[in-house]
């Protein structure tokens, strides 16, 4: 039997959350963002649940080249767009649209030798000062991918820094979104706006005919805690779930694994899990993580091993070897635990645990 820990990707959750994408943007072609191997979730496992999407948006040709495989033929969006002249040739062979995003992109593309129809996203440095025209300089981009043969379709392209939340005391998406609608109206054309904090947030208030939809696709709230996603309606489409392969009976004093930093002050259950670092557990989690036993909520103990990490058991009177424990997910019987509590009390976000879980860990399919 192989090692019992598993990352379920569920069907039903992906296809629940597109809906919930597409509801609020009723107006707008909802693309599925599958970048980092969608989410660390795999793209061949989001692809037939996503593919009621109008386009996916990605950043590794080679991760285009996949959903091209898998027999797609709408739109693929690559969101830094291209990384070096010969990649037009890709671009054109597998028609991938691409954002141009600094003055090089552009020459590569005045310079490319072969007749092509790309479409490209014209991306906008509004604020966020990562990639983009800043607004003195968008014009003159504008203008000369219009000036090309090779430029079919140009698309208004900007980045919101702060949807998700405030910046300096005033709504999060004022600042950069005021500037790019002075230039949609000089420059009328299609935008492309929102992301899933965009989307869920100020779905009223933006026009993006392309909305770029991702971390909410996989069940993970984009301003938790602000909102959770029973608040967003969302599902979590990742289940991290593992066995208890071991119990414990701790007597006041005891500690557990490395460091001894937990010590029992009373006696207590504990039930080692399968699943440590380097199945991509963060390490710093610290004692009282929230996990699930049986459906039960409880926390871990002590530090996070390479292989396996502590969980108290005395909320859960029938735990024994082979429990199944939830890290974030779903567990068998329908009980959640969002992603988002477990980043949260590791300091960081659901992006980053779904995308970290690591390549021992067996994935599975549920409908
Ligand atoms: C990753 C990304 C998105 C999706 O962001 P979420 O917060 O996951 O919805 C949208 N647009 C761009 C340019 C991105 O890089």
């Amino acid at each position: 039997m192989p090692r019992p820990i598993t990352a379920v990707i569920h069907q039903s959750a992906l296809k629940h959350n597109l809906a919930i994408a597409r509801a609020a943007m009723p107006d707008s072609q909802v693309f599925a963002v599958v970048k980092a191997n969608a989410y660390g979730h795999g793209i061949e496992r989001v692809y037939q649940a996503f593919k009621s999407a109008d386009g996916f948006a990605l950043l590794d040709i080679e991760e285009a080249k996949r959903i091209r495989a898998l027999g797609w033929t709408g739109e693929i969006l690559l969101l830094e767009g291209i990384f070096s002249p010969q990649d037009l040739y890709d671009c054109a062979q597998y028609q991938l649209s691409f954002t141009v995003h600094n003055e090089l992109q552009i020459q590569w593309l005045q310079q490319f030798p072969v007749a092509a129809q790309f479409k490209v996203f014209l991306k906008m440095n509004n604020g966020m000062n990562r990639l983009g025209f800043t607004p003195e300089h968008y014009v003159h981009a504008w203008q000369q991918l219009k000036g090309l043969a090779s430029v079919k379709d140009l698309v208004h392209m900007m980045h919101f820094s702060d949807a998700d939340g405030e910046r300096q005391g005033q709504s999060g998406i004022e600042y950069q979104h005021q500037v790019f609608q002075q230039i949609l109206q000089q420059y009328p054309g299609p935008c492309s706006v929102s992301n899933s904090a965009a989307i869920l947030r100020y779905s009223s208030q933006l026009r993006s005919d392309y909305a770029r939809s991702g971390i909410m696709l996989y069940g993970s709230s984009p301003d938790f805690p602000r909102h959770t996603i029973q608040d967003w309606n969302l599902q979590p489409s990742m289940s991290l779930r593992s066995e208890i392969i071991s119990i414990q009976q701790l007597n006041p004093n005891d500690s557990i694994g490395y460091g001894s930093s937990f010590v029992a002050d009373r006696p207590m259950r504990v039930g080692i899990v399968a699943c440590g670092y380097a199945d991509g557990y963060q390490r710093i989690s610290p004692t009282g993580t929230p996990v699930l036993v049986n459906s039960i909520r409880t926390r871990t103990l002590g530090r996070v091993s390479m292989d396996m990490l502590a969980v108290d058991l005395d909320p859960i009177l029938d735990a024994q070897i082979g429990s199944e424990v939830v890290l974030w997910g779903q567990s068998s019987t329908g009980a959640v635990l969002p992603i988002d509590e477990v980043a949260a009390t590791s300091g960081t976000v659901g992006y980053e645990l779904m995308c970290a879980v690591t390549a021992r860990v067996n994935f599975s399919i549920q409908e």
